[in-house]
């Protein structure tokens, strides 16, 4: 069979670097899926990504830049001394092989490199470190220069090539479907099909019918549906559908799709992430509570202690890799299920929201304290509804969540639509509103916070163009705490220079920039235009969040996930 060369691929990444207009990437990459054959396009768009499987299967190598200068050193026969400092140097592992490799040619292809990542991967156990660095080693010496550049980018998770998934799938709809158009329908299919490579792949070999092709199935994670929001209690009358009103209890954990297939239990997180090793403690829960043998359930996990609910910092905790018996005990998880989304051999997205709660309440078994259902009222009047936000706070949640009842109420993967609206305790009159921003740069801190983060500069994502524009520079708010751990985080993701898909005004520039990966909530006090930011930018003036006060971290969420730039401007014009 046919397969796509390597070199090729590395000579595309290396002209990618240079574009930094979206609509170019898009050309060059429709031009390139064109070219290679349809069984190569999984694995250029897994790479393109800076991955080598789906975003839901795990794409660490276990490599650290300790390793790496190790095996550069084994890979070119040079002193780790002499590597090391090249490193520093260069302050990027890429152009340190890039210089030490002199080799032209190669015969690589796109599936073996790909082949090759993939077992480095995969291999655990006594004395993997030493294979894995062999594997590298080797696979670094049988590539050409700019190949092994890449190749360590890759295998480091630092490839940042700038091209968005946004990217990927307008080019698989001019390279595959002839129109550009038809973007859209293939966004809908990525929100069910989040194996970006099946995806492309299923497209090149059917053209559009290749994207109406996917529905849900177990161990793929479908996008969450999310919930809109409204300024006034009143609006949400405006907003919703259905003859009877339904809202929930809006808890503020992690987000969590359970995915059961008979004994194999697979937790995903909102960025689709598998978090199943995290929580030993649920898997057991849903063996035991869930009565149905295939199903898929959407949640939400909290820390639970005594009878209570604990904060969501406390629950972040159980994020780690190591320590997870002795987290399980200090921090005990219970999960509230509030939809059911695939039954038994049949998805249910399609079936309207009473439908799939009634459903829900009949796959779990309700007397246990573990996995338990959202909280719910239905009514008819909306004084009610009002009564129940109440009690929510007063219970000490964050607000309710009020769920469309009509005929069309379904479940909607990736969409922020009106069929779920937020109702929080800030969007009350008086308070402040929050938002997610995504850290894109510091600017050093002065007297008692020198040697710190002084402020930070915040974008949101803009969905009509892929790009990262700045909101806010954010400087009150934070502990001592704070200032310690969200700087050890962000050294991990420190980059010398501007990401590519960052529009950031010349006046912001800040003094050191990060990939845009740490989300952070913020509270404002109002939305103004200004010419310091680039947020939906109209007369070179962009949106900007006046007053900003630091408040969470928020690691559940991906820099996809910030406010967007449409939620803004609706608040704004409120
Ligand atoms: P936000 O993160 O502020 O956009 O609010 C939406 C989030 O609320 C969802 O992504 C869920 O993680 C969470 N959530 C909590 N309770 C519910 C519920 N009953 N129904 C839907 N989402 C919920």
């Amino acid at each position: 069979m046919k397969t796509a060369s390597f070199h090729k691929f590395a000579k595309l990444c290396k002209q990618l670097e240079k574009l930094s207009s979206s609509i170019s990437m898009r050309e060059k990459l429709e031009d390139y899926f064109k070219k290679i054959p349809k069984s190569s396009i999984k694995y250029a768009s897994y790479f393109l990504m800076g991955n080598i499987n789906p975003k839901y299967k795990s794409n660490d190598l276990g490599i650290g830049d300790k390793t790496a200068v190790k095996i550069v050193a084994k890979a070119f026969d040079k002193d780790e001394k002499k590597v090391k400092k090249i490193f520093n140097e260069k302050g990027d592992m890429g152009n340190v092989v890039e210089k030490l490799n002199k080799r032209k040619r190669s015969s690589l292809s796109l599936k073996e490199v790909h082949n090759t990542l993939d077992n480095i991967q995969k291999t655990s156990g006594k004395g993997s470190q030493e294979k894995k660095k062999e594997k590298l080693a080797d696979l670094l010496k049988n590539s050409t220069s700019l190949e092994a550049k890449y190749i360590i980018r890759t295998a480091l998770g630092v490839l940042r090539l700038g091209v968005g998934d946004k990217t990927i799938l307008e080019s698989f709809a001019g390279a595959f479907t002839k129109d550009i158009k038809n973007k859209n329908i293939v966004e809908n299919s990525y929100a069910v099909c989040t194996d970006i490579g099946e995806l492309g792949e299923s497209l090149a070999k059917n053209g559009l019918e290749g994207a109406k092709r996917f529905s849900i199935t177990l161990g793929r994670p479908v996008q969450a549906m999310l919930a809109q929001r409204v300024k006034k209690a009143s609006d949400i009358l405006e907003k919703i559908e259905g003859d009877k009103l339904a809202a929930e209890y809006k808890y503020d954990g992690e987000r969590v799709q359970i995915h059961k297939d008979g004994k194999k239990i697979q937790l995903f997180s909102r960025r689709l992430e598998d978090i199943t090793h995290q929580y030993p403690d649920l898997v057991e829960y849903i063996k035991k509570y869930i009565k149905a043998k295939k199903t898929v359930i959407d949640g939400e996990i909290l820390a639970y202690k005594k009878g209570k609910i604990l904060s969501f910092q406390k629950l972040m905790h159980r994020r780690r890799k190591h320590d997870i018996e002795k987290y399980r005990k200090k921090i005990p998880v219970v999960v509230f299920v509030f939809d059911i989304l695939y039954l038994n051999g049949k998805s249910m997205l399609k079936k309207p929201y009473p439908e799939r709660r009634k459903q829900l309440a009949k796959t779990i078994d309700t007397n246990s304290k573990k996995v338990r259902l959202a909280e719910r009222k239905t009514s008819k009047k909306f004084d009610e509804i009002k009564d129940f936000f109440e009690e929510a706070i007063d219970e000490g949640l964050e607000g309710i969540i009020v769920k469309s009842t009509s005929k069309n109420s379904i479940y909607q993967p990736g969409k922020r639509g009106w069929l779920w609206i937020k109702w929080k305790k800030e969007y009350a009159e008086g308070m402040q509103e929050s938002f997610d921003v995504v850290v894109v740069g510091s600017y050093h801190g002065k007297g008692r916070r020198k040697g710190m983060f002084g402020a930070l500069l915040c974008a949101v994502y803009n969905n009509e163009n892929d790009k990262f524009e700045t909101f806010s520079k954010v400087g009150a708010g934070f502990t001592d705490e704070d200032f310690e751990t969200i700087g050890k985080k962000l050294k991990k993701i420190k980059v010398k220079e501007k990401p590519k898909r960052l529009k950031v005004n010349k006046k912001m520039k800040p003094d050191i920039y990060y990939d845009p990966k740490m989300v952070i909530e913020v509270i404002g006090a109002e939305i103004t235009r200004s010419p310091a930011h680039t947020a939906a930018e109209k007369k070179g003036k962009g949106l900007a969040l006046r007053f900003p006060r630091f408040q969470n971290t928020r690691e559940d969420k991906s820099a996809r996930d910030t406010t967007t730039v449409k939620e803004i401007k609706s608040l704004k014009n409120k």
